[in-house]
């Protein structure tokens, strides 16, 4: 195995530095949950690895003039235990609550998860919800990307090998239901086969005022699913209503994918999947 430089600058303006110079024949770590599974197999072919952990830039979680920013270097165990985003970004922390196992989380960063361009990253369908844009920098420029255009195809991201995500930036939503839900083949420490993420309001008459709702894991990138949201959307959700609308959903995963073995069991599970997500809300 070629040796790797660790490299371990101080700020975000020496990272940045660094990878205009290097970035081609760097790889940023930042967790390294997913990193270092190549690293220690050898499959990392890079001179550098560009540890970015400790950067004040890529921390903390505010609610300001933008939106909810939540650091790409915040983890999975920051948003679990985040007030902040128990009121404005619900789907996201429930998220936490199903992600891998405590000592994963503590070092799981979510722009990690994002960059890694996994369909099975938990944290896309929830920040697809917030209609979240990802901020990206390299030395000359900063660009808002929206999280469905993260990944190009399923483990390619859109990122330059001079970029870091500096935060996202969420649409909060306050006083509503919110939920995220996933299937995997066992129920602890699973990675996802289906993923999805809800936040709903209803008005007055109990009708659905307000959904956005975004699918993960099945398709090979995330998907916002408007087709969704205009067929709800002041709608008195009663049981047979949201069964129709999880059989839509199963419809238009086989119409992104196309029948593959597996449709055999996603069909049926995604149309149960949505009906259990969204029972609570059944009138
Ligand atoms: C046992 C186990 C269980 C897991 N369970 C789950 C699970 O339940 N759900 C789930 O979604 N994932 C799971 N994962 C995968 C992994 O933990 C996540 O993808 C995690 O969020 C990655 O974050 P990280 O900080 O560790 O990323 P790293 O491993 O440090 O990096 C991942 C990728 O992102 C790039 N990167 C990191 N930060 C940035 C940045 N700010 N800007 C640009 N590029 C960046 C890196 O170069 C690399 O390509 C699991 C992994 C393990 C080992």
């Amino acid at each position: 195995m070629a040796e790797i430089e660790y490299v371990r600058p101080v700020n975000l303006k020496d990272a940045l530095n660094f990878l205009w110079n290097h970035g081609e024949d760097t790889k940023i770590i930042a967790g390294g949950t997913d990193v270092m599974i190549d690293v220690r197999s050898g499959a990392l072919d890079k001179k550098y690895l560009l540890d970015i952990s400790r950067m004040d830039e890529l921390k903390g979680i505010e609610l300001n003039d933008q939106g909810l920013c939540v650091g790409a270097g915040v983890t999975l165990s920051e948003i679990y235990s985040s007030d902040l985003l128990e009121s404005n970004a619900l789907a996201l922390k429930k998220t936490a609550y199903n992600f891998a196992g405590k000592q994963i989380r503590n070092m799981a960063t979510i722009g990690g998860n994002v960059a890694n361009s996994s369909p099975c990253g938990d944290t896309l369908p929830a920040l697809s919800v917030h209609r979240a844009k990802a901020l990206v920098a390299d030395k000359k420029s900063t660009r808002l990307v929206p999280v469905e255009e993260m990944a190009t195809h399923a483990y390619i991201s859109s990122l330059s090998p001079k970029q870091i995500i500096i935060k996202f930036i969420l649409t909060p939503y306050q006083d509503g239901f919110a939920d995220f839900q996933k299937i995997g083949r066992r129920r602890e420490l699973a990675v996802s086969r289906i993923s999805m993420a809800v936040f709903a309001k209803k008005d007055k008459e109990g009708r659905i005022a307000f959904l956005k709702f975004a699918l993960g894991a099945c398709t090979p990138v995330p998907h916002n699913m408007e087709l969704m949201e205009k067929f709800l959307t002041g709608k008195t959700p009663t049981r047979e209503l949201i069964w129709e609308a999880g059989g839509l959903l199963a419809q238009k995963m086989i119409e992104i994918t196309g029948r593959r073995s597996s449709t055999i069991y996603k069909e049926p599970a995604i149309q149960g999947l949505f009906m259990r997500m969204l029972y609570p809300v059944v009138k």
